[in-house]
């Protein structure tokens, strides 16, 4: 018997997981989500946060559903920088990578 209380908490708990990351996987699709090789924003990524970005923060883990590495990257404040920590620790694999790079200021453009 599968069909336990247990059991179902677990599959609505996949079910919301993999929900964060059809929205992130979407966002980049769209082109929404910085791509790392093009001009990081200016502001925080932050939702209310207009301070200048000093940082990368880069997450890379295994997809659970066999579909490949993922890799989210998100430009912060430093403040936003350092509340940054793995999330997703439960799918790391030999390829796991969590990054935090400095953003060089006001290099080129305004
Ligand atoms: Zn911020």
């Amino acid at each position: 018997m599968a069909d336990t209380k247990s059991g179902r908490d677990k599959q609505a708990r996949d079910e919301e997981r993999r929900q964060i990351r059809r929205d992130i996987s979407e966002a980049r699709e769209r082109g929404d989500e910085a791509d790392p090789t093009a001009d990081p924003p200016a502001e925080c990524h932050r939702r209310g946060c207009a301070e200048p970005v000093a940082f990368s923060v880069t997450e890379r883990y295994q997809e659970e559903t066999g579909a490949g590495a993922v890799e989210a990257t998100a430009f912060l404040c430093a403040d936003h920088a350092g509340d940054e920590s793995p999330v997703n620790l439960d799918d790391a694999y030999e390829g796991y990578v969590f990054r935090v790079e400095p953003v060089a200021a006001g290099a080129g453009g305004n």
